[in-house]
């Protein structure tokens, strides 16, 4: 939904800077010794990433059992603990974290902003993609309603990837997929939809839908749109009483308009609809 700028930091600046709080030698020594690994997985994630086919990066293959040695003589849990206790709770590895969780400027960007980023979230799982557990490029600043909205399934294909905010193409960001229809029910509401321009690829149109339907941005928005709404209402039966249908028109299309939201922005899709629908002009009387 909203683009961020792709952190500046390389996978290898990021694994070491963890690994500066590690205290214990032996697993310094592991770790360092698979550092040559982690920066070849982490090149070939940002290859596919940039082709749009994280999708595509098969999950870590290791033998079964509680905690398995996932490459050389390193034990999953302590690929996962590097960001858990070295990322997250810990300095230096902790500036980065702050770093990359305020690149998101206070709007989560897997639901357009509607909520304020509380944490990192993996793309690729680390409970599935240990190796990728402290490299930049995969953590995305995320709400609390979209980590919780987000299913652990992994996508199988190039239709269910969630769209990466660092990667994927300017067209997800910058054209509008989302529009919403006027309900003139009592009270008015509004009804958000996803609905991809023609000329995208099916892909791309079901990457979208997917993104919409996973993250629940239908009726978050929705939610978002009653308040706004309501205070519509109020000033079209107050201060706008005696505005004509045309200039109320008009008004709704300036704030839609307004060059302080994104293509998809609740705020601006919800005052389009709104121009739109010369019904509500009387409606909301
Ligand atoms: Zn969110």
């Amino acid at each position: 939904m909203r683009r961020l700028t792709l952190p500046e930091y390389t996978s290898m600046q990021s694994y070491s800077l963890c690994l500066t709080s590690v205290l214990d030698l032996d697993l310094k020594e592991r770790l360092n010794g698979v550092s040559g690994f982690i920066e070849g997985v982490s090149n070939t994630y940002v290859d596919q990433a940039r082709l749009g086919n994280v999708y595509s990066i098969p999950p870590l293959k290791h033998p079964k059992g509680e905690d398995p040695i996932v490459v050389a003589d390193v034990r999953k849990s302590e690929l996962i603990k590097l960001y858990g206790y070295h990322m997250v709770d810990r300095q230096p590895g902790r500036g980065l974290y702050d770093v990359i969780l305020v690149s998101a400027n206070e709007q989560c960007p897997f639901c357009g902003g509607i909520g304020r980023p509380k944490s990192l979230d993996h793309y690729l799982p680390k409970a599935n993609y240990p190796q990728y557990a402290v490299l930049p490029q995969n953590l995305v600043p995320c709400c609390r309603d979209c980590n919780t909205e987000k299913s652990n399934a992994l996508a199988a294909t190039e239709d269910e990837q969630s769209i990466h905010p660092y990667f994927d193409d300017d067209k997800f960001f910058l054209e509008q997929w989302v529009f919403a229809k006027v309900n003139l029910t009592y009270p008015c509401s509004l009804e958000y939809f996803s609905q991809p321009p023609n000329e995208w690829g099916d892909v791309e149109k079901n990457r979208a839908s997917n993104h919409f339907r996973d993250f629940n941005i239908g009726s978050r928005y929705s939610v978002q749109a009653a308040d706004e709404l309501s205070a519509l209402v109020d000033l079209r039966r107050g201060y706008l009483s005696d505005i004509s249908a045309d200039e109320f028109s008009r008004y709704l299309a300036s704030v839609s308009n307004s060059v302080s939201y994104f293509s998809n922005h609740w705020k601006r899709v919800m005052y389009q609809a709104l121009a739109e629908d010369r019904n509500f002009y009387g409606a909301a009387l």
